[in-house]
């Protein structure tokens, strides 16, 4: 590893991530309410991470990155650190089979996040963005859902905690509600974790504020379930009375981000506003507690995104403020999108955002657990 490396932001790529595989989606529907309006043979496409590829692939040329194709497939041990192991027979067959398309996959995105997760702790590479899928923070131990199938954020985590993490900050800004590291997490004040995402949305009977962990990790779940028609306005009160005074008290040592890139205006699987300078506004941020609390070690996990046609611009923003550098590539809907009605802060979000700001003082402090 060379010093200049020190400096780069590694991503992660596998072929198997762009392939016509599908993770289940039926987990965790509701039999009534909440229409989706999202065709399920069309949604979780290969696409959906190509074009990001091929984004990266562009932007690589100008962007300090470090592209990280060279790690191994986790393999079940990895995945029973989280998942029961009838769960992982029925994904991947009996030990010593060969996986179907599907579960190659999935062990190719957990392998290339705890690679990216090892050089981010070891300071080989500056930050990271896990491009993988399918993607993870639907998945429980014993259920796929939502197109997720391993629980790749989960797992990070767990591996950041066995390299040496002590406290471990888990945001998640995809679209839809982070239950499976809320589940892994539950009971458990060394990793904090934070979801905002569109209130009742998928999966439809998490995600509410009222779900705050329990026993000695009580506090250390904070859901922000923001209204429909929700953007950056209403992030930046998120980001700024809720995710950074919580980071603030907690004083991670590792930093990860669920990303999705589905709360944008345009995408389908969601009634959210962001544009791509929010997403470039949110990633600095990240970048910012992660420098002021873990030197720097932020690792970000890919999640859902289907409005293809945007998915690349908000990519780009990602990366861009990864890095710090940019790259002279525009977004020609911001002047019509970055508008008072994005800065707009319903009486319903002020609602929310308020009375989970009012949940800081349960958060669990390095002061409140010891020295462990
Ligand atoms: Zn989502």
């Amino acid at each position: 590893m060379t010093e200049n490396n020190a400096l780069r932001t590694g991503v992660s790529w596998a072929p198997a991530f762009g392939e016509k595989h599908r993770a289940p989606a039926a987990a965790f529907l509701p039999t009534t309410g909440v229409p989706e309006f999202l065709p399920d043979s069309a949604w979780d496409v290969g696409d959906r991470v190509l074009c990001l590829y091929d984004a990266l692939q562009h932007v690589a040329r100008t962007l300090p990155i470090t592209q990280v194709a060279d790690f191994a497939p986790a393999d079940r041990n990895d995945l029973l650190r989280f998942h029961d192991e009838t769960f992982v027979r029925a994904q991947l067959g009996a030990p010593g089979s060969e996986p179907g398309p599907l579960g190659a996959a999935g062990l190719l995105a957990v392998g290339a996040i705890r690679e990216l997760t090892r050089r981010v702790w070891s300071r080989q590479l500056s930050n990271a963005y896990a491009l993988v899928r399918p993607a993870g923070h639907h998945a429980e131990p014993g259920s796929p859902g939502g197109g997720c199938l391993f629980a790749n954020g989960v797992l990070a985590a767990i591996e950041a905690k066995r390299l040496g993490a002590r406290r471990v900050l888990f945001v998640d800004w995809d679209a839809h509600h982070g239950n499976s590291q809320q589940g892994a997490f539950w009971s458990d004040p060394s990793v904090l974790t934070v979801s905002v995402h569109q209130g009742r949305k998928f999966p439809a009977l998490t995600g509410d504020v009222d779900a705050r962990g329990e026993g000695a990790g009580f506090g250390a779940n904070i859901n922000v379930p923001v209204p429909p028609g929700s953007g950056g306005g209403v992030y930046r009160e998120v980001f700024e009375r809720i995710v950074e005074p919580a980071a603030a008290l907690f004083r991670p040592d590792f930093v990860i981000v669920a990303s999705g890139l589905d709360a944008s205006y345009i995408d389908p699987s969601a009634r959210l506003s962001l544009h791509s300078g929010d997403y470039e506004w949110m990633t600095s941020r990240m970048v910012a507690t992660a420098d002021r609390y873990a030197a720097g070690r932020l690792l970000m996990t890919h999640e859902g995104g289907y409005a293809l046609g945007y998915l690349s611009l908000c990519f780009v923003r990602i990366l861009e403020a990864l890095t710090g550098e940019r790259t002279g590539i525009d977004d020609p809907f911001l002047d019509r999108w970055g508008t008072d009605f994005a800065a707009a802060v319903s009486a319903e979000a002020e609602d929310v955002v308020a009375r989970c700001a009012g949940f800081l003082r349960d958060v669990p402090h390095p002061a409140h657990q010891g020295v462990k």
